[in-house]
């Protein structure tokens, strides 16, 4: 198997799969229990959120446990908004970010807010300038992205909490740094930005378990749920202590690792690149600069066709984000591409064990499908 789509989701590593029995097997108790196995339970999930929150640059006590990035994002706009009810019903975003935060703007967008979608240039990019020219006295919230799930383009998130900063704006920063945790080094204090979503399963964690960052400036945060006390009455509802284990020992694995592993992809990246510079019919889209994500085309090749033909060859990559499924990407359309590259555009994306290996079968595969195929007209 080559799977080149960690970008959808990642690899469980022996020792998260065994960090994560462990907790099952022998530390069931529950947290809220106040008996020796509840107050251990506790204890372990408070050193859990302590190792996420250091590898994030923050603060334990400001990091939340939700279920998943999208949770973490959806949480974060709505809590922003409801923080800065006075301010106004403004909401500035990119036209690159993910459903997560794209159907919610659009929900929002029907019920009284005035969203402001900020384009990017032909390589992925929005700047602060453009979020400088759309700033108004009433913006509640800025929504930007860390790096782009389909490009693999860094947002200049820092110049933009910069930019809010400098022009005394009430507007709260919202980041979804779900592709960004634990494949580019960033810290939350530097960053800037007021609320940052992560999720656990990118980087070979759990599925079901992400988090939520508030900065200094969130203050009395709107409860996502109503319930026990769980973190801190905000989230409430039985801590997933199995997911979190496995969540604190991939972040352990990974960060341990990160200057090495980024490097390794980032010359594999080069390395795709290079050949694909050579081949015929491929086009690069963007060069974004992480690592782990490498968006191209297979120029008048339908994409959703391409993945299904190298799946068969045990060949995994994605046609776009898989949150799609099938339908065309909104990112994609973002770069007014002509429709036949398009038409096939696919993105890779590496994790720390891909292979230049991975990277020749999916070069190979690529030539056959170009060779066997038929173009669209
Ligand atoms: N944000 C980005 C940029 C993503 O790539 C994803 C997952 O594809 C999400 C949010 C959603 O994360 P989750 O799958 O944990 O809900």
């Amino acid at each position: 198997m080559h799977y080149l789509d960690h970008a959808a989701t990642a690899p469980v590593r022996e020792e998260v799969a065994e960090a994560v029995k462990q907790e099952l097997m022998n530390g069931w108790g529950n947290p809220s229990s106040q008996y020796a196995i509840g107050r251990e339970a506790a204890e372990r999930v408070a050193s859990y959120r302590a190792t996420i929150a250091k590898a994030l640059g923050g603060k334990a006590e400001r990091l939340y446990f939700t279920s998943c990035g999208t949770e973490s994002d959806n949480w974060a706009i709505r809590l922003a908004l409801h923080q800065n009810r006075r301010v106004g019903k403004h909401i500035i975003t990119t036209a690159i970010e993910h459903s997560a935060v794209r159907a919610l703007c659009k929900e929002l967008q029907g019920s009284g807010y005035e969203v402001t979608m900020l384009a990017p240039d032909k390589d992925g990019v929005i700047t602060a300038e453009q979020v400088a020219e759309a700033l108004r006295e009433d913006t509640a919230l800025v929504s930007m992205m860390l790096v782009n799930n389909e490009l693999g383009t860094i947002q200049p998130v820092e110049e933009v909490a910069a930019l809010l900063k400098e022009r005394r704006s009430a507007a709260l920063l919202h980041t979804d740094a779900v592709q960004a945790f634990m494949e580019i080094p960033f810290s939350v204090e530097e960053l800037g930005a007021d609320l940052v979503a992560v999720s656990a399963h990118k980087i070979g964690a759990p599925k079901g378990i992400g988090a939520l960052y508030m900065g200094s400036r969130i203050k009395n945060p709107q409860a996502l749920l109503y319930g026990g006390g769980q973190e801190k009455g905000l989230r409430p509802g039985t801590e997933a202590t199995a997911q979190i284990a496995g969540f604190a020992k991939a972040v352990e694995l990974r960060s341990a690792d990160l200057q090495r592993d980024m490097l390794q992809m980032h010359s594999l990246k080069g390395y795709a690149m290079e050949q694909m510079e050579e081949m015929e019919g491929v086009e690069l889209l963007a060069t974004g600069a992480t690592p782990h994500i490498l968006p191209f085309s297979l120029v008048g090749y339908p994409s959703q066709n391409v993945v299904t033909d190298l799946s068969e060859k045990g060949i995994y990559i994605s046609a776009g984000s898989a949150c799609h499924q099938g339908k065309a990407s909104h990112v994609i359309e973002a770069l007014r591409l002509p429709k036949k590259v398009a038409a096939g555009a696919l993105r890779v994306s590496f994790g720390p064990d891909s292979s230049k290996a991975d990277v020749d079968a999916l070069l190979e595969a690529l030539k056959e499908h170009r060779k066997s195929r038929f173009p669209m007209l």
